[in-house]
């Protein structure tokens, strides 16, 4: 019998309590995940305004947190992950989390994240002294609690010495930079300031105090993994993700089979699976009409659905517009964002009703619709941590075309003509010409190869992407970040 581990998860995001984006997913489900795997697993979350606080229990007691110039005093509440037994400790502040928005408000992001986020990274610590419940392995997420690792190895070091940590990172772009003045409010003795694990450009960098602190690291896919160890995608912390080249670990995020599941989506106006693909071709006729695009069974249908954020490429998508209407297909967007984007896809979509639909919207219900009613899907992202998008449409059998960057290579095989391989489409620069030669290359294999096609989608459709798969991978890197802290 292998070791049960207690395992604790500290994050800044938790679904469905509070989530901006895929770290509130992945807290929302790697810890029912590895529950299910018998390990003993707690989260701890911030108690956000909006939450459904009364519901939850209030503990007895007030926990204190010691910061940089004097204490602050929390308040415990515990509820559970939603159709879980995974305990949840919600972190009460009024003052730093009592707030209109997670980060920030219509003015911005708020001018004291870095103390909000350094009394949360201590409060977890002191919680668990106070549970008397010390993890085996404590994971972190983000530079909200990459202090986690490093209180484990200085102030908290009594209580936390065989205590592995793991920080995983959802998205490099944000590292809790702040000036050097600041490092007076963490909470650290003054003698444990070190530049060389606190400082980067000159300013103090909680991400990388994080990441040389933490036992091991791991990104949300193997690519990504190696792609910020490099200058292009390593927002400057590159040379530090490369001196622990050894322990950066990439675990491609899962997604809910439960939600995202063909046969029994509730959104679909039909359901089917990969033994009987006739719900599918209901479902294209019903979202032709909805978006009011001509009822052709005999043409492919392409969708994007994204943030309208230059992170996603659809800005050279934009440009490559007019020539891939050129193409026998129809095409249909659904996303927010860039105004500019935005107006452009909704002038092509009124001069071109016969081939282009836009919805500048965020409607779930048609998302899930549209992965049905397409055959096939374009994510042309300029880099993209792991990607959910990909693998939804691969469970929906809407072939991915997507540019080959982090975790989209890790889950779309490029197809092969000679042998009929692969699941999906893949490009590598991304510009108008190379988009319009894969959708190119695309719809000529849907005119020209049907056979092969429907080869590429049931494999597509075959794929297993749970996330009881990702799960057994994160039990290794715990149980490797373990075994590293107690040699
Ligand atoms: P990211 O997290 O970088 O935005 P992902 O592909 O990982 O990209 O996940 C995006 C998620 O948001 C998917 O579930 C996608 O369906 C959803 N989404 C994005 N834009 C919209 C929209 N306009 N309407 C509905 N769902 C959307």
């Amino acid at each position: 019998m292998s070791e049960r581990l207690k395992i604790l998860y500290a994050a800044s995001e938790c679904a469905p309590f509070a989530k901006t984006g895929g770290l509130g997913d992945v807290v929302a489900a790697l810890p029912k995940a590895l529950l299910a795997r018998e390990h003993e697993v707690r989260v701890m979350l911030p108690l956000y305004a909006g939450m459904d606080w009364d519901s939850q229990e209030l503990l007895e007691g007030s926990l204190e947190v010691p910061m940089g110039y004097g204490k602050e005093y929390a308040g415990v509440r515990l509820g559970k992950l939603p159709h879980s037994r995974v305990p949840v400790y919600f972190i009460e502040h009024r003052g730093f989390f009592d707030r209109a928005g997670i980060y920030g408000d219509e003015a911005g992001g708020f001018g004291d994240n870095i103390e909000r986020y350094a009394f949360f990274s201590r409060a977890v610590m002191r919680l668990c002294a106070a549970l008397g419940w010390i993890p085996d392995v404590l994971h972190a997420n983000d530079w909200q609690t990459g202090l986690c690792p490093v209180f484990g190895n200085t102030m908290e070091k009594e209580h936390f010495l065989g205590t592995a940590s793991v920080l995983t990172i959802h998205n490099l772009a944000h590292q809790g930079r702040t000036g050097r003045d600041d490092f007076g409010l963490l909470g650290l003795f003054p003698s444990y300031w070190d530049p060389d694990v606190f400082e980067h450009d000159d300013d103090l960098n909680l991400l990388k105090a994080g990441l040389r602190h933490a036992t091991m690291i791991s990104t949300v896919s193997p690519t990504y993994a190696q792609e910020i160890q490099s200058p292009e995608l390593g927002r400057g912390l590159d040379y530090v993700l490369r001196e622990r080249r050894a322990d950066v670990w990439g675990i491609l995020n899962g997604i809910d089979t439960e939600v995202w599941n063909p046969a029994l989506d509730p959104n679909l106006p039909a359901n089917y699976d990969v033994g009987d693909l006739s719900g599918k071709a209901v479902c294209k006729r019903e979202v032709q009409r909805e978006l009011g695009l001509p009822e052709r069974e005999d043409a492919p249908l392409l969708a994007l659905i994204a943030r309208l954020d230059p992170q996603k490429g659809v800005d050279v998508v934009g440009d490559a517009l007019p020539r891939l209407l050129d193409l026998d297909l129809q095409f249909a967007v659904l996303g927010t964002g860039d105004p500019e984007i935005e107006a452009w896809f909704g002038r092509v979509a009124r001069e071109r009703p016969d081939r282009f639909a836009a919805r500048i919207a965020f409607d779930a219900r048609l998302a899930h619709r549209l992965e049905a009613a397409s055959d096939f899907f374009l994510m042309p992202s300029r880099f993209e941590p792991c990607g959910l998008n990909q693998m939804y449409s691969l469970a929906y059998g809407s072939l991915p075309i997507v540019r080959s960057t982090g975790g989209l290579v890790d889950t779309v095989q490029n197809y092969v003509e000679a042998t009929a391989e692969g699941t999906g489409f893949r490009f590598e620069a991304l510009t108008p010409q190379a988009i319009f030669d894969v959708v190119g290359w695309a719809v000529s294999t849907w005119y020209d190869r049907p056979e092969h096609y429907r080869i590429l989608q049931r494999r597509a459709m075959e794929q297993d992407h749970s996330w009881d798969h990702s799960a057994g991978l994160y039990e290794q890197l715990y149980r490797e970040a373990l075994r590293r802290r107690r040699a």
